[in-house]
């Protein structure tokens, strides 16, 4: 049995100096521990030679397949607020790209051994981390984020020196592509001018093929890349989710969520918090996200000004117009994601006092984020809480005067009866809000009970049972209960590791 994967490689082609051949570095004792067999059907590659021996191999980066051409990528990056001229992938080796059904996809080994880029890394990842990647990218390809997938995970028989030695494991990560802000920022702060050039051409052919056509197609990619980055983080907001560690060279110019490190699912809804051990000052607390993601294209656009005008001061205006349209762009995707969150199908002037008050009230109350939204998906809820039940009979209110103008609208259309269209409504409301506010999301004490399960006791059940329940977030499984409901005792700082 012999796979011939199709690779159909892109990076490789552009100048030396974006890159560096590497190969991985074989381990001792390849063993699979998770093939996503979904994705594998959707990349167009074989199940069974992905998990034979071979298959196995080259997941750990022991067998280089036709076709491969392994690289690390070199790229800079804003390490909370401060620029680092040269990081790139100093554990992870592109293997080559493959088209699948939905497009051009990298395929990385992430935990493949030191690279010229490594710095003072062993270029390995410890297994928890892999795990954790693997259980979060695949929890929000479910929820609908834009993100990196995960092919598999293997561990590699070889122990990783941390603070103590950790099994060591490799995750295969997918990805629309690895081009990070932070990659526009190596060639800029290089002064290559013609590298920038060559990268921006890249990114609008394989990202954004209509900023080409465009009058400024740099101007264009720029604006594309505000309107994705703002897109997302919205989504973020909307489901509670914490980056973590939002440094320039983890935020990737297709728009999709990379780099999971620290980051983390909110249970009670503040927006003070924090996940990650190293952010002390709370540089990437939840409510910060969106004006961090628009500082983080304000460096991005930077890097194109020679490219936007040829005059200094029209480039400027440029670049500011796109990062100023950040704003309106990120509250109308947040926005029109709560509305979705509460079955409004239409806009009113009083929606955005209605969302205020509920998030203030969910802060105020200390109420689980997930659970509150879950809730309300259900007709006839109830609460015993006056507050809370003011505010739903608000909602109800504000849902009915727009049922009340849809059926108006409908029955001069179509002429049908009234009350059919109101019952009508109501149930295509409901549908909406059980499509928007999931019953699970990897919470952090499950994500920790599996990775310690897997870790401590070569368990794997628990990660397997999450990943599995977590597939399905929007439908409430039989025997999975205990996933959807928050910790027990919630009061006790979560915190985790990045650069594991
Ligand atoms: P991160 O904070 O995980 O996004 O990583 C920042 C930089 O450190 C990137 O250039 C990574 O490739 C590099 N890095 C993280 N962990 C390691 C490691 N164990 N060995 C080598 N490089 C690493
Ligand atoms: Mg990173």
């Amino acid at each position: 049995m012999r796979q011939n994967i199709p690779f159909n490689n892109s990076y490789s082609k552009l100048p030396e100096r974006f890159f560096s051949h590497v190969s991985p570095t074989p381990v001792n004792a390849p063993k699979l521990i998770k093939l996503n067999v979904p994705l594998t059907q959707e990349l167009g590659l074989c199940e069974s030679w992905l998990t034979s021996d071979e298959g196995v191999a080259m997941l750990a980066g022991n067998f280089i397949p036709q076709g491969a051409q392994p690289l690390a990528a070199v790229y800079a990056g804003h390490q909370f607020g401060y620029f680092s001229p040269q990081l790139g992938d100093g554990r992870a080796v592109l293997l080559g790209e493959i088209i699948g059904k939905n497009g051009r996809l990298d395929v990385q080994l992430k935990g493949a051994g030191p690279t010229p880029y490594s710095r003072q890394g062993d270029g390995r990842a410890a297994l928890g981390p892999v795990l954790r990647e693997y259980i979060m990218s695949e929890a929000m390809f479910a929820l609908g984020v834009p993100t990196t997938r995960a092919l598999a995970c293997v561990t590699t028989g070889e122990g990783v020196i941390r603070n103590e030695i950790l099994p060591g494991a490799i995750i295969t990560r997918i990805a629309a592509s690895h081009i990070r802000i932070g990659t526009f920022q190596y060639f800029a702060a290089c002064s290559d001018q013609d590298a920038v050039k060559i990268l921006a051409d890249y990114v609008i052919k394989r990202h954004y093929p209509d900023a080409a056509n465009a009058p400024n197609p740099y101007a264009a990619l720029l604006i594309s890349v505000v309107e994705k980055q703002a897109e997302l983080v919205a989504k973020w907001q909307n489901i509670g989710f914490i980056h973590g560690v939002m440094n320039t060279d983890n935020m990737s110019v297709s728009g999709e969520t990379i780099d999971y490190g620290p980051c983390a699912f909110m249970d009670v809804y503040d927006p003070e918090t924090v996940f990650s051990s190293i952010d002390s000052n709370g540089r990437y607390a939840y409510s910060n996200q969106p004006k961090v993601a628009q500082w983080n294209l304000a460096r991005f656009a930077e890097t194109l000004m020679p490219l936007l005008a040829r005059s200094e001061a029209e480039a400027l205006s440029i670049a500011q117009s796109a990062i100023d349209s950040f704003n309106t762009l990120f509250e109308n995707a947040f926005f029109n994601g709560m509305r979705s969150k509460l079955g409004l199908f239409t806009t009113d002037q009083d929606d955005e006092a209605l969302i205020k008050d509920l998030l203030a009230l969910l802060q105020h109350k200390k109420l689980d984020y997930t659970v509150f939204f879950y809730k309300i998906s259900d007709f006839n809820v109830y609460f015993d809480d006056e507050d809370l039940n003011t505010w739903v009979r608000r909602l109800t209110e504000r849902a009915a005067r727009e049922s009340q103008s849809q059926s108006r609208h409908r029955q001069g259309l179509h002429k049908e009866g009234l009350h059919s269209q109101s019952s009508q409504n109501i149930a295509e409301r409901f549908s909406l809000m059980k499509r928007s506010n999931p019953a699970y999301i990897p919470r952090n004490h499950l994500v920790e009970e599996a990775i310690k399960a897997a870790v401590r006791h070569n368990n794997y059940t628990p990660f397997q049972n999450l990943t599995n329940v977590l597939s399905n977030p929007y439908q409430r499984q039989e025997g999975y209960e205990k996933y959807a409901l928050p910790p027990e005792t919630s009061t006790e700082k979560y915190y985790t590791f990045c650069g594991t």
